[in-house]
């Protein structure tokens, strides 16, 4: 039976921070995954730049049952920590909005940098190597708390970290391994679902959008006191874009999200000024909204009526629905297109300075895993970084 110090079961984001983190402190670290490629997420991420980290995060960035608990590994782990890093290994980065920094050239670099500081702490990483089970040992005296049958042989450690994410993109090696070690031994999880989706629309919605595919408005999204103001893209399944991505953290089925499709200008008086003017209603809307859609939205909301045939109560409305259009999707486009699974073994059993568990002593959860799940814009990194290096302190 070979014996190691921490066996790290996940060779993700989170999964190598910590063996980087363990590894640097001396500890003899084997990282197992069943992937052929490892890093496959990383590869994908950022249409393939990589948002690694966003220099604006805090810890109301996250959704989770406990939304203190990812405080203290963020202090502890800051962007700029991971900047440095960055920096280290001489890759080019930029910032493209809103904090979030993306690589120059490419998301291998990310990946090149986590092997090699892998390599330098002496850390092994074997792959693929399937996990059959995992056992807990009695107490013993050389302190190996757990056991695991593996395709590798059998395998035993003092510290068992899972760092096996979260369902969303199964064909690249997505599993809910983590969730069935969590159930095993006893460690509470919050429901999960698809998070950073699409949504799906009704046959008469999903028309409508089928007609503005490709056309993409920026609005601001919000699910009762939840706002974002990014970009929305129509697609001819029916909305997405990152203002979409962001709100279906929050929305639930059955409920419905608002979008003002005109945050930055209010329309009700250039509708109500035209009600005496030649005008169309597609000229008025066309120099605040895309062409298309002012066209779209005319033929659909106003019937093609000009502005002095609707009168002033009707414009009115006009502007109201187009500061307040109200939709209920019908669903998500599911763990296929999900960027993260919201929830996760439940915080409460964790803790936060090390992300062990209080059921089960010498088993740790991180990154995805876990019920904490970040916004868009590289938080969902910054945290796999922070709680991979808390837990790297610990184990
Ligand atoms: C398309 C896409 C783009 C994204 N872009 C960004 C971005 O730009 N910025 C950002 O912050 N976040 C982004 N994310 C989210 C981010 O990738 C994840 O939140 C992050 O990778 C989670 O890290 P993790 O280490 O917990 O899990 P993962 O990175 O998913 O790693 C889990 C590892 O566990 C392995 N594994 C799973 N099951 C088993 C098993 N049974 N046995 C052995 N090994 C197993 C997997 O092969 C994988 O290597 C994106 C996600 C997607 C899907």
């Amino acid at each position: 039976m070979q014996s190691w110090d921490v066996i790290i079961i996940g060779a993700g984001a989170a999964g190598l921070m910590c063996a980087i983190e363990a590894g640097k402190r001396g500890r003899k670290v084997l990282v197992l995954d069943h992937a052929t490629k490892l890093c496959e997420k990383i590869r994908i991420s950022g249409g393939g730049r990589c948002n690694f980290t966003n220099i604006h995060t805090t810890a109301a960035d996250f959704l989770s049952n406990n939304r203190h608990f990812a405080k203290s590994a963020l202090a502890r782990y800051t962007p700029r920590d991971f900047l440095d890093l960055v920096e280290k290994h001489s890759i080019k980065w930029h910032e493209k909005t809103l904090g979030q920094l993306f690589c120059d050239t490419s998301a291998q670099e990310i990946i090149n940098l986590l092997l090699e500081e892998c390599r330098s702490a002496s850390v092994t990483i074997k792959h693929p190597v399937t996990v059959k089970n995992v056992r807990p040992l009695p107490k013993q005296a050389s302190g190996e708390k757990f056991s695991l049958e593996s395709s590798d042989g059998t395998l035993c450690c003092h510290s068992l970290v899972i760092a096996t994410g979260g369902l969303s993109i199964p064909k690249i090696g997505a599993t809910d391994f983590g969730h069935r070690i969590a159930k095993q031994f006893g460690v509470p999880l919050t429901p999960l679902r698809p998070a950073l989706v699409p949504l799906t629309l009704d046959a008469a919605d999903k028309e409508f959008c089928k007609t503005l595919s490709g056309v993409s408005q920026n609005c601001i999204t919000s699910v009762k006191k939840q706002k974002f103001q990014e970009n929305l893209l129509f697609t001819h399944r029916g909305l997405s874009g990152p203002a979409i991505l962001q709100i279906s953290s929050y929305w639930e089925p059955g409920k419905s999200i608002t979008l003002n499709l005109l945050p930055d200008h209010n329309i009700e008086a250039d509708l109500t000024a035209a009600e005496n003017s030649k005008k169309t209603l597609t000229n008025v809307l066309a120099p605040f909204l895309s062409k298309r859609f002012a066209q779209e939205w005319v033929e659909r909301y106003a019937q093609n009526r000009t502005p002095a045939d609707l009168g002033s109560k009707k414009l009115r409305k006009i502007a109201e629905d187009i500061h307040n259009w109200v939709i209920t999707p019908a669903g998500d486009e599911g763990y296929a297109k999900a960027e993260v699974t919201l929830g996760g073994v439940d915080t409460k059993d964790l803790s936060s300075a090390t992300m062990e568990s209080k059921t089960q002593p010498g088993l740790f959860f991180i990154g995805e895993v876990m019920d904490v799940t970040g916004h868009l814009g590289g938080f969902n990194f910054q945290w796999a970084w922070a709680c991979g290096h808390a837990a790297g302190q610990a184990v």
